[in-house]
């Protein structure tokens, strides 16, 4: 049986919710986690005609990009859409869980399956994260190195880019006198030992850290770990807003837009004065991006593509970028797509179901 919990499990995994914005509501809305799921319904948001779905397809988890909580909630009733929602939900044992913000900001998340429907090549984060790793330095007898990195490893610790099992080690001397209640792995009381030892350094993600020194005390043979922790100011290539690439070759202005339209599937395209300079370095960010403009252009991007660009905005770009505005529907509903990939490659024994509801509130003439 897979219950709600294990669902969350491997959603957390990909875009742990440590990384969503102060502002943010991701996470498990409605519902009990504990509950096994019957199916799951992908949706970029959650409506009252998306639950009414998901009864109709036996779903009992709805998996969202935007949270339908978001402010706090003080009256859930029918006298609007979001009380609708959850109302319908509740009583029909359906449960909500939206991945938003933290989904954005992980490698392989919204923006990177934005670059890669664009064709951009040597995707990155556009403005990585700081504060959001963390070092351990901890030392341990030559003969139980393994065994402790092997358990750094396991708890996630000592992963950069695409590599894994990173550590450094360096071996000296420790010494240490036990006194009389002591249960010393080495050495007897009162007696001043010395141990030839493994000084071990292992960087991993400030969320993992109870994860980390857990392991870490379980495979270590000492009663006492002589340890200490270091935040790390370091840029997180892995976490971050937006994402940056180029196309395998420049086009033109007038192309690539026209390339964007369809690619996008947008009826419309609100973008900034042309500068008649082929495009190859595009930067993106679905949802409302105008807060990376300047990310955008220090990183030397032709163009910028984001949704919700106020009018005032559109005058930042200044022609140092074009600047375009896709639609904010348009620019995140292939997120389900990519929650679909993602599930579909880790769960087998229950159907994972693409919603067919259109939740863009915004029409075009
Ligand atoms: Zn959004």
């Amino acid at each position: 049986m897979t219950r709600i919990a294990d669902v969350i499990k491997i959603m957390e995994t990909w875009a742990p919710l440590a990384y969503q914005e102060s502002y943010d509501n991701a996470g498990l809305l409605v519902g009990d986690a504990a509950d096994a799921v019957k199916g799951i319904l992908i949706s970029l948001d959650t409506t009252e005609e998306v639950i009414d779905e998901a009864i109709a397809k036996g779903c009992n988890l709805v998996i969202a990009h935007h949270p339908i909580i978001f402010k706090g909630l003080k009256k859930i009733n029918r006298t609007n859409y979001i009380g609708r929602t959850v109302v319908k939900a509740i009583q029909n044992n359906i449960a909500i869980y939206a991945t938003h913000t933290n989904l954005d900001n992980v490698h392989n998340g919204v923006n990177f399956h934005i670059a890669s429907r664009l064709g951009l090549q040597n995707i990155r984060v556009l403005s990585p994260k700081k504060q959001t790793l963390q070092k351990l330095v901890v030392f341990v007898p030559v003969e139980d190195t393994k065994v402790l990195l092997d358990a750094l490893s396991s708890a996630g610790a000592g992963v950069i880019g695409n590599y894994s099992g990173c550590s450094f080690r360096v071996t000296g001397t420790g010494s240490f006198t036990p006194n009389e209640t002591a249960n010393p792995y080495i050495g007897q009381a009162n007696q001043l030992e010395e141990v030839i030892e493994n000084r071990i350094e292992v960087m991993f993600p400030t969320y993992l850290t109870g994860k980390v020194l857990a392991a870490m005390r379980q495979a270590h043979p000492y009663e006492e770990i002589a340890y200490y922790v270091t935040s790390l100011e370091n840029e997180n290539q892995e976490v971050g807003s937006g994402a940056i690439g180029t196309l395998a070759e420049p086009i033109s202005e007038t192309q690539f837009l026209q390339f964007l339209k369809d690619q996008m599937q947008t009826g419309c395209i609100r973008y900034t004065a042309l500068r008649d300079k082929p495009i190859q370095k595009v930067a993106v960010c679905g949802g409302a991006g105008i807060f990376l403009l300047n990310d955008a252009i220090r990183a030397g991007a032709d163009i910028f593509i984001t949704s919700d660009v106020k009018y005032h905005e559109f005058f930042d770009a200044d022609k140092r970028i074009v600047l375009a505005d896709i639609g904010h529907y348009e620019s995140e509903v292939f997120t389900k797509d990519l929650i679909f990939a993602h599930l579909s490659k880790k769960i087998s024994n229950i159907a994972v179901n693409l919603s067919e509801t259109t939740t863009n509130p915004v029409f075009y003439l």
